[in-house]
């Protein structure tokens, strides 16, 4: 260990550790701190670490790739670590290796590709994000159709989805609309401006605006939503 960096707020104990701050990692630990989490971010590189003190609860620098580092900080104490390293596989493999043979529960790891994600998840790793191909999947679907806002895929083209209501469905009732025999979704919910419905009443009419939460098969839900 090198040498540490905290900010006034470090007395709090850490929830997260994010091992690694370029870009993902650093966007990823200052969106747990922004929501109220406590992170303790580590890098090897001391300009970084000392970069991002600021807006990290904890900012500590160390070669993760050394477990005796990693003792020293306690790293068991932590049931959440991110190997947010992606370039250097080989820093981000040795790592992941580290923190499962020390015994951290949860070790969440990006990785660029899917060959490196596949031999995370043989070493250990509970969880692997593929950053770049998800971007382009979103994009992707922005550009199918505009107005799907979000969607959690569950499984290969089933998902949940929120889109804006298609204009075709304006004043037609949920009946009416029958998206379940017609597109295979099932409605679980309308969000009208800050009001959410999840308990939904027959004869509920679609107004402009509305955001559905659906839930069925991808395609279906990018037929529906450029059907205006
Ligand atoms: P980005 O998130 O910016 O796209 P990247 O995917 O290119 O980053 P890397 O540059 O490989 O990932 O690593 C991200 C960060 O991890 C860097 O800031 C680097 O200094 C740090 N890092 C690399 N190896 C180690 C290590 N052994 N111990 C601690 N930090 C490391």
């Amino acid at each position: 260990m090198i040498g540490q960096n905290a900010n006034k707020s470090s007395r709090k104990r850490a929830e997260f550790v994010v091992i690694g701050l370029g870009r993902f990692g650093t966007s990823l630990a200052r969106t747990l701190v922004q929501n109220g989490h406590t992170v303790l971010g580590v890098d090897s590189d001391m300009n970084l670490v000392q970069r991002h003190s600021h807006e990290i609860t904890q900012t500590i620098q160390l070669d993760s790739t050394d477990e005796q580092a990693l003792k020293e900080i306690d790293i068991t104490s932590f049931d959440t670590v991110v190997v947010a390293i992606g370039t250097h596989f080989e820093a981000s493999l040795l790592t992941t290796v580290a923190l499962k043979s020390l015994g951290v529960k949860h070790v969440l790891c990006k990785a660029t590709n899917e060959r490196q994600r596949d031999i995370l998840l043989k070493v250990g790793a509970d969880k692997v994000v593929l950053p770049e191909f998800e971007a382009g999947e979103r994009l992707a679907t922005m550009i199918i159709a505009p107005s799907v806002v979000s969607q959690m895929t569950l499984c290969p083209n089933v998902g949940i989805s929120e889109l804006v209501v298609p204009d075709s469905l304006v004043g037609r009732s949920l009946e009416e609309a029958d998206l379940q025999a017609r597109y295979g979704l099932s409605v679980v919910a309308i969000q009208r401006g800050t009001n959410v419905q999840t308990n939904l009443k027959r004869g509920i009419v679609f107004r402009q605006g509305d955001m559905l939460v659906v839930i069925g098969p991808t395609d279906a839900v990018h037929r529906l939503s450029s059907h205006v």
